[in-house]
């Protein structure tokens, strides 16, 4: 985590410059949630998405097709904007660059965060959850001057609806359920014809 992520300060702005670093190499994991989400907004984009085995997480995950002939770009890039933009964007790629840790995780991994650092406190289902706002180091839409304000508990509100739907896509059968969609999407798109 401290390899890729700093702590952001109270006060950051972000304006996302369109550089699109964000959207090759890494992968971008995609929940059931995003999946039912982008097949209702447009069933052809369905078919830009893999499911495969992750040893990260040690289980069959979804993603986007990347590109390795093209830095790994993901499949719903074009002209360096995402497609799915406005209509259907996964719940990771909606908080990027931002992500709230929880102030255990902060602990357990030995960061000390600084005085300025943008702590956010939410309470999420009767429970209160205090955590900090960190960023990607090579974002460069991240600054002191330009853009709208980081909204502190958007972000971790964001952030817990994203791991919340991670765990739900945990032991599913994603390759079948990706099918069936692919299925039901051809179907569908045959019958506009
Ligand atoms: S890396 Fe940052 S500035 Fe570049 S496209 Fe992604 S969010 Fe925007
Ligand atoms: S889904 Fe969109 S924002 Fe997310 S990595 Fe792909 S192109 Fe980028």
């Amino acid at each position: 985590m401290e390899n890729t992520l700093e702590f952001t300060q109270k006060g950051t702005r972000f304006k996302c410059k369109l550089c699109a670093k964000c959207c090759m190499l890494e992968h971008t994991f995609i929940t059931i949630y995003d999946l039912k989400k982008i097949y209702k907004a447009a069933p052809e984009y369905i078919f830009k998405i893999v499911s495969f085995f992750s040893d990260h997480y040690e289980r069959e995950v979804l993603a986007p097709i990347k590109d390795p002939k093209k830095q790994m770009k993901c499949s719903f890039l074009e002209d360096n904007k995402c497609v799915l933009h406005g209509i259907a964007k996964p719940l990771c790629c909606q908080r990027y660059p931002f992500t709230f840790i929880l102030e255990e995780t902060v602990e357990e991994n030995g960061l000390i965060p600084p005085e300025d650092a943008l702590k956010e406190t939410i309470y999420f289902m009767g429970t209160e959850i205090n955590g900090y706002i960190m960023h990607a180091k090579t974002c460069p839409g991240v600054s002191m001057d330009k853009g709208e304000e980081v909204n502190g508990e958007e972000i971790a509100r964001k952030t817990i609806k994203n791991s919340l739907e991670h765990l739900k896509t945990k032991n599913q059968d994603l390759k079948g359920l990706l099918r069936k969609l692919q299925y039901e999407a051809k179907k569908r798109l045959e019958f506009l014809e």
